[in-house]
């Protein structure tokens, strides 16, 4: 599979922070020509939609960033049972999506077990790929979830910055402390195909950071990588009124917009060919109207339509404004099928297992 065009770009350091730092509408036009380029020869045009499933909005967590932490009473919390997820799975199955990501906050209840019974249920009743998003996890915890079935597991690290990462996002114990980095390491020691990814301008994120976070994304050759921008939920401390203590000064903190994600997604697409990359949730809510469509125009190669009944979903309150929060999983998947048709590409089929994966085996 590997060839001269899948080759990796050799992007330095100074060109990656030289293209994140570029306004230049004329020379940004060729950054998003040469990704799109690398897209259509590396990964085609099929569109692979995976059916987004956020099983348990319980968080044992503190993360500055997210609405789903414990200390956010305000949420009602709710937790889906198997029936109800295997439901979920059944649709995912009706629209044509070849895969179901199973995301939650890292809720205990969710544990070895059940997860297992889960997935299993899935892989016997239904043709799909499992991705699991249910955060850091003992080894034993990923090992038996693999064996019950598991083909893939997203965990964003967030940032490579370490003691940015530890303020935003605090050990559970001081005793277990998992780097999502080796967490990651792990997983595809036990064969997971692993994703992650990183938000664009978390408050402290400078852009040598930012720099960093993308080489690490090719240094782990990472099989899928989401990328979104980062949205302040008012109900955490980095959207509350003493939030700009998070920040750097305005020339060091990167910005949490739109263009920056296109950059960012458009880099990865450079610096990670085979890899699968999403058009995010976070980017179409910066963006209803088109942001999906330019990030697919941008780099990406694959949407995460929500399955998630949704009297749930409007509770899964990571930040607010969530696009697509009213919509029924029926109406998003006729939304999202038109998009991609309207753009001149086409829904994937089957799996849709990511090529770099499949260049490892
Ligand atoms: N508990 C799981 C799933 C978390 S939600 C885990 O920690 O991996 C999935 C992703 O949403 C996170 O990885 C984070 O990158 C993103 N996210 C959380 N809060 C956000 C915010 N305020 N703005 C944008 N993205 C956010």
């Amino acid at each position: 599979m590997e060839n001269e065009t899948h080759k990796a770009w050799k992007l330095s350091r100074e060109e990656i922070l030289g293209w994140l730092r570029c306004d230049d509408e004329a020379e940004l036009a060729r950054l998003w020509e040469k990704a799109d380029d690398v897209r259509s020869r590396c990964v085609g045009d099929e569109v692979h939609l995976r059916g987004l499933t956020e099983i348990s909005n319980y968080c044992q967590r503190s993360c500055a960033y997210c609405g789903l932490r414990k200390q956010n009473d305000a949420l009602e919390r709710y937790r889906m049972t198997e029936a109800e997820v295997l439901e979920c799975a059944s649709f995912a199955v009706e629209y044509g999506y070849g895969s179901l990501v199973l995301q939650a906050g890292e809720d205990a209840a969710w544990d070895a077990k059940s997860v297992s019974s889960l997935v299993r249920a899935i892989k016997k009743n239904y043709s799909l790929a499992v991705t699991l998003s249910l955060g850091e996890q003992p080894r034993e915890v990923l090992k038996v979830w693999r064996e019950a079935g598991a083909d893939r597991y997203l965990l964003r690290f967030e940032t490579s910055n370490k003691s940015l990462f530890k303020r935003v996002h605090p050990p559970l114990r001081d005793d277990v402390v998992r780097d999502r980095v080796e967490q990651l390491k792990l997983m595809r020691m036990l064969g997971y195909e692993i994703g992650s990814g990183v938000m664009i301008g978390l408050p402290g994120q400078s852009w040598d950071d930012l720099v960093n976070d993308l080489l690490l994304f090719r240094e782990l050759e990472l099989d899928m990588i989401g990328v979104g921008p980062f949205i302040a939920n008012p109900a955490t401390p980095m959207g509350a009124d003493d939030a700009s203590r998070f920040a750097l000064s305005d020339s060091e903190q990167v910005p949490a917009t739109e263009l920056m994600t296109y950059k960012v997604l458009a880099l990865t697409r450079l610096l990670c060919p085979l890899a699968n990359i999403p058009a995010t949730t976070a980017l179409a809510t910066l963006n209803p109207t088109s942001g999906r469509e330019l990030g697919l125009r941008r780099g990406a190669n694959v949407i995460m339509p929500n399955v998630t009944p949704v009297n749930w979903r409007m509770r899964y309150e990571i930040y607010p404004g969530k696009a697509c929060l009213t919509e029924s999983a029926r109406q998003c998947a006729a939304c999202i099928v038109t998009r991609i048709k309207a753009i001149g590409r086409k829904p994937g089929t089957g799996e849709g297992a990511s090529p770099a994966y499949l260049a490892r085996l």
